[in-house]
């Protein structure tokens, strides 16, 4: 019998995320005051993070224990399924073994809740009563959302306009958990005010929106901030995607050749990749080829630089090494919300910038193909973020055909695409155009970057 699924039972979930600061060769450079540009101090993030997420963040141990609470919440949905997508391999007509971790199967349809039910259960251990957050294509606001619900905090979404105004369902389904969604930019904030009124109809981004999350948090001390990708401590929270795909390879009696993932703030990707990268660094295991896919629209990783920068507009956050477009990049309007950021985890980058990960950039139309491609062998309707993943496995795939080469493909299946029906529309009536990102943009906004000495 050919498996086509590998599944766990609740008690082989593991119990702690992985941090690979410990295994790293080099460490990550210091994060910055965004006034004084000198490393921060755990007091100069109280007002945003309670205790234990700042300490997380700041911490190199190899293992941060998942509170008892929050596994009893993951089990609902996790151990989430390994698929072998044998339907897609006969489709191509390829000789390589394609396997890929569904994350779609969470309440929010994402890998995000991994992160967010954690992040609602510290704020609240620590008494906060209200959180802040952005959010771009609203995956995170939803997973946020949900998260409030099951901890009773108050959660206030502060949404990309652009998204706002595409994805209604999104913000329905963030007030059906209890959540207030507001357009951004809005006049409720000075951020979002000074935007506005320079530019009257700004559709928004992500870096405004996380400055309007940002000051209302500072700003009152039983609110707190929370961030879905980009930090520390989230991507070791999603790192129990890759080590539940550890165990499931281990059960199909595989390992992998390459691992792919999309990548918009990098904590999916990180998920997935980075217990596979740690067992490499401990010399446990054969190399891998890691692939990160962005979009050409907001090419972060292959077309950025790799320096200080602000992680939101008005530049209220500190200042982290990253591979960044600069804090006032907007990409145009192309259809992964989920990927229009214009930096990148720092932690990522810095495993970039040790050669760990090979990085490509596709355009949207390509991405679409392949989704569909996917979608009619295995059945499942990715994000329009995950068709970067698909694209990026399906080519590795095809390669192998090629080269007569049998490789195995692993690649994170971040999320499924039922509230992005819009873009499939789209898709499907030609009305997708590949815009490029435009050069003398992404140079304009780099010449605005901080000059650290
Ligand atoms: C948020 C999101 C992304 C991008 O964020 P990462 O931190 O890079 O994972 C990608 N895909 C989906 C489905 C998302 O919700």
């Amino acid at each position: 019998m050919d498996t086509i699924k590998y599944t766990l039972s609740e008690n082989q979930m593991p119990t702690a995320w992985y941090n690979i600061q410990a295994d790293l060769p080099k460490p990550m450079p210091p994060v910055l005051h965004p006034a004084t540009y000198q490393p921060i101090t755990a007091k100069d993030l109280e007002p945003l993070f309670p205790q234990e997420l700042i300490s997380q963040e700041v911490s190199t141990e190899p293992w941060i224990e998942i509170p008892e609470e929050v596994q009893s919440i993951y089990r609902q949905w996790r151990p989430t399924p390994l698929y072998r997508a044998r339907r897609l391999e006969k489709a191509l007509d390829t000789p390589a073994k394609i396997y890929y971790k569904y994350e779609g199967v969470s309440p929010a349809g994402s890998h995000k809740p991994n992160t967010a039910i954690p992040q609602a259960y510290y704020n609240k251990q620590a008494g906060v009563k209200r959180l802040t957050t952005e959010t771009g294509a609203g995956q995170w606001g939803s997973s946020l959302a949900v998260a409030g619900a099951f901890f009773g905090l108050e959660v206030v979404v502060y949404m990309v306009k652009v998204s706002y105004r595409q994805k209604p369902y999104r913000r329905a389904f963030m007030e059906s958990f209890g959540a207030r969604v507001i357009a951004s930019p809005s006049d409720e904030t000075e951020a979002g005010r000074k935007i506005l009124q320079e530019n009257p109809d700004s559709t928004g981004s992500l870096g405004i929106a996380i400055s309007e999350a940002v000051e209302v948090a500072v700003q009152d001390d039983q609110t707190k901030y929370a961030l879905g990708s980009v930090l520390n401590h989230v991507l070791h929270h999603q790192t129990i995607i890759g080590q539940e795909a550890q165990t499931q390879l281990e059960q199909a009696g595989d390992y992998p050749d390459i691992i792919v993932g999309c990548t918009g703030g990098g904590s999916n990707f990180a998920g997935i990749a980075f217990p596979f990268m740690g067992a490499r660094l401990r010399g446990e295991q054969s190399d891998i080829k890691f692939v990160a896919v962005e979009p050409a629209a907001c090419p972060t990783l292959t077309k950025g630089k790799y320096t200080y920068d602000f992680g939101d507009t008005a530049h209220l956050t500190p200042l982290v090494k990253m591979h960044t477009l600069g804090s006032s990049f907007v990409p145009q309007g192309f259809h992964a919300g989920g990927l229009r950021y214009h930096g990148m985890a720092p932690l990522l980058s810095h495993v970039v910038e040790l050669g760990l990960i090979e990085t490509r950039a596709f355009t949207q139309l390509d991405c679409f193909a392949a989704g569909l491609t996917f979608a009619r062998a295995e059945g499942i309707l990715p994000a329009p973020e995950a068709n970067h993943a698909v694209k990026g496995a399906i080519d590795e795939a095809l390669r192998c055909k090629e080269e007569g080469v049998s490789k195995t493909i692993l690649f994170n299946l971040c999320g499924h695409g039922h509230f992005d029906m819009q873009a499939y529309m789209d898709y499907e009536a030609g009305l997708l155009r590949d815009t490029e990102y435009r050069v003398e943009e992404i140079a304009m906004a780099l010449s605005g970057l901080p000059v650290i000495s």
